[in-house]
């Protein structure tokens, strides 16, 4: 049953590795000159998805949470494995968690070359493998006081439609349908990434929200940050929300959004700007990197706004 189960979802073609899917192992061969970018991710049902989901979109988000961080590294995507644990062989749910992979993993060009499939609690981990040119990675630890810091595309969606499907938000549904995508269909932002090599000094993919992700920067960068709150880029029906606290919250402290935040220095704006045309995405100036440390959000006035930075409940004014 595993056999054949893993013969008709799982192999494909892989005319990028050496050996793919069928073997002990999978044979890779990297680019000369390369190095490899490696990272894991895995999501558990009940906590990182509902068992409700649509298995398409499943499919689709388990490896965008993955290629988000070969994105933040400024890797080229090249190699998968998927290791999953289901509770029965249910073909039809199979058949559409596979489509939704397999799109995902066309459009970045990854190739599936192995994994592992066993019988259990619902469980998903990947392994994405990319290639990067030397010491041309984007790290987190680059950031320099006085570098912009910029977000890619809008941020808090994702939060905002976790927190009308838990309740914690009344939107209207027409609103709502505006911000469920960016929970179940995220995109990672491969091209920007890429784009950015040798012109972002850092960079981290939003998964845990803005303030816990940028703060790795600053940790790893030794520095601080100044965030104007109102430069934060939102989808236009988000504005209609940020009254409440909760809305708020979802911009700072909101997870999923799958976004890039980088520094880079203002000498860079321009090359920014070109990054992010030739990658077709927006991009955002929303502070300025500060010698000091901490991390200071403020409003259009410059004054500043309190929040904690871990909780949803604590934002105020
Ligand atoms: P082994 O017993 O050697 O671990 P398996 O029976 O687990 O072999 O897997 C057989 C082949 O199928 C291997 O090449 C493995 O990488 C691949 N494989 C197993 N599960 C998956 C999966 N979910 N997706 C992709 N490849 C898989
Ligand atoms: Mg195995």
């Amino acid at each position: 049953m595993e056999f054949e189960l893993i013969a008709r979802h799982f192999t494909r073609a892989a005319p990028g590795a050496v050996l793919g899917v069928g073997d002990d192992c999978a044979l890779l061969a990297p680019s000369p000159g390369m190095q490899l970018a490696v990272s894991s991710d895995m999501l558990l049902e009940g906590r990182h998805f509902s068992p409700q989901d649509s298995p398409a979109g499943l499919g689709h988000k388990s490896l965008a949470v993955n290629l988000s961080d070969l994105a933040a590294m400024g890797a080229t995507p090249r190699w998968a494995t998927l290791a999953i644990a289901l509770p029965a062989a249910d073909d039809a749910w199979l058949t559409a968690f596979a489509r939704g992979f397999f799109r995902m993993a066309d459009q970045h060009g990854i190739e599936l070359v192995g994994g592992d499939t066993t019988r259990g609690a619902l469980t998903i981990s990947i392994t994405v493998i990319g290639e990067v040119p030397p010491s041309q990675a984007l790290l987190r630890e680059g950031a320099r006081a006085g570098d912009d810091i910029w977000v890619s595309g809008v941020i808090g969606s994702a939060a905002l439609a976790l927190a009308y499907r838990q309740g914690r938000l009344f939107m209207e549904q027409i609103d709502a349908a505006k911000v469920l995508p960016a929970l179940y269909l995220p995109t990672p932002r491969i091209e920007l990434g890429i784009a950015l090599r040798g012109v972002a000094s850092s960079a981290i993919d939003i998964s845990d929200g803005l303030l816990a992700d940028l703060g790795h920067i600053l940790e790893r960068s030794n520095v601080g940050a100044k965030l104007e709150f109102a430069t934060l880029p939102t989808l236009p029906v988000a504005q209609a929300y940020l009254h409440e606290p909760v809305a708020r919250d979802c911009m700072l402290a909101g997870g999923d959004d799958y976004e890039l935040c980088f520094t880079a220095p203002v000498s860079r704006r321009d090359a920014v700007a070109a990054a992010a045309q030739s990658a077709g995405v927006a991009v955002t100036r929303i502070g300025r990197i500060t010698a000091e440390p901490g991390l200071a959000v403020v409003d259009a006035n410059g004054q500043a706004l309190h929040f904690d930075r871990t909780g949803y409940d604590h934002f105020d004014e």
